[in-house]
């Protein structure tokens, strides 16, 4: 199958308000200048190398996603031009985007991850930790980032119902900040969400 028949699949099965992030971490570059062929420019990478190398190659209105866990030394390589970081798991990080989105002149869109999973290992906020960090007196003077949404990543198992429970629990914790974004500086939109999807669209990925 080629990269556009997966990709006419793909789009038949998610709704127009979804937008989709093609995954396509360890995937040559060749693979996204195909799929932006197809229309595509929203991209997914998960390694800070590998994403700066590929966005100083390729297409100046890509919009690159930060898809991986984020260390706070190579923030500064990807805040000049990301479009969204997918997973902010701690006010810490946070904070230094803001930092270095300050230096660079610009306001990074972010999603805050919540851990919805059963695994001990995922990263993530609880729900009590996000309503603390939004009621920390210092959040309000985080200038130049905007929380975007909430992400979360459900329990690897075959178990359907409980992949539907957390990510349920997840919706719940996005309506709830929802209604308080009025008093916080965060822009959660209506009914906005993403799906990544790497392998689909791309095939197996050599690592
Ligand atoms: C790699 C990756 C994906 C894509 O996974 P596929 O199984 O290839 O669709 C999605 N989300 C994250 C966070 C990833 O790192």
């Amino acid at each position: 199958m080629s990269i556009l028949q997966n990709l006419t699949e793909i789009r038949k099965n998610i709704p127009g308000n979804v937008q989709l992030v093609c995954v396509s971490k360890f995937h040559p570059e060749s693979a996204i200048r195909e799929a932006y062929a197809c229309g595509e420019r929203v991209f997914g990478e998960s390694r800070v190398q590998e994403l700066s190398a590929k966005q100083a190659q390729l297409m100046s209105d890509i919009q690159w996603h930060f898809i991986g866990h984020l260390q706070s030394n190579k923030i500064k390589y990807i805040v000049p031009f990301v479009s969204l970081i997918h997973g902010v798991d701690s006010f810490k990080l946070l904070k230094e985007i803001n930092n270095q989105a300050y230096k660079a002149g610009r306001v990074v869109s972010c999603l805050l991850q919540i851990h919805i999973a059963q695994e001990e290992t995922k990263f993530g906020f609880s729900a009590d930790e996000i309503h603390e960090m939004l009621n920390h007196s210092e959040f309000p003077t985080l200038k130049n980032i905007e929380i975007r949404g909430l992400m979360g990543m459900a329990t690897l198992t075959e178990n359907k119902s409980q992949i539907r429970d957390e990510f349920r629990s997840l919706k719940h914790l996005f309506e709830e900040l929802k209604k308080m974004s009025d008093d916080y500086k965060i822009a959660i939109e209506e009914g906005s969400t993403m799906v990544r999807i790497g392998s689909l669209i791309f095939g197996t990925r050599e690592y």
